[in-house]
């Protein structure tokens, strides 16, 4: 019923030679602005960090929730974690993402703590589990907004990883 597509390298098929559509850029303002230059900056998925008790906070706020200092920095961090939630898109209204449905938006839970929003890539959507060990990276798209994209960590090798479900 579900045929393997073990050699599917759908995600850079030669349809990307045709006229696509642009995928549409948000432009961040303030402290999201800061963020996203942040990560641009460090080539590295950065959020922000209390300087007065350290803990990571995302997305930006002016005042710490932990103990309401209004100093902070934006540091890198690992961008490890696991996928918290997750939905699974099959339609879209922005001729950009057209040639990607179906498509992942994950919510990543970072083992620092916050939780990030990014595009899963590389797994089929029927495979993806809550629960999940990813790594989140960072894509500049222009000089203000840093496209976060989820990977299934450790998988660099395509097949055999997570196929065997079936005893
Ligand atoms: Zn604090």
């Amino acid at each position: 019923m579900n045929p393997t597509n073990d050699s599917d390298a759908s995600a850079t098929s030669p349809a990307i030679a045709k006229k696509t559509a642009k995928k549409y850029v948000p432009k961040p303002e303030g402290l999201n602005l800061e963020f996203h230059r942040a990560c641009l900056a460090n080539g590295l998925l950065s959020v922000q960090r209390c300087s007065a008790c350290g803990e990571h906070r995302h997305p930006p706020r002016w005042y710490c929730p932990s103990c309401h200092s209004g100093d902070y920095t934006f540091v890198p961090v690992s961008g490890r974690g696991e996928i918290y939630s997750m939905a699974i898109n099959h339609f879209t209204v922005d001729p950009g993402w057209v040639e990607d449905l179906p498509y992942v938006t994950a919510v990543v839970q970072l083992d620092e703590g916050p939780r990030v929003v990014g595009s899963l890539r590389g797994v089929p959507p029927g495979e993806v589990k809550l629960g999940q060990v990813v790594e989140v990276s960072i894509e500049a798209r222009g000089e203000d907004f840093a496209f976060l994209v989820v990977a299934v960590a450790g998988n660099g090798a395509s097949a055999g990883s997570v196929t065997s479900h079936r005893g």
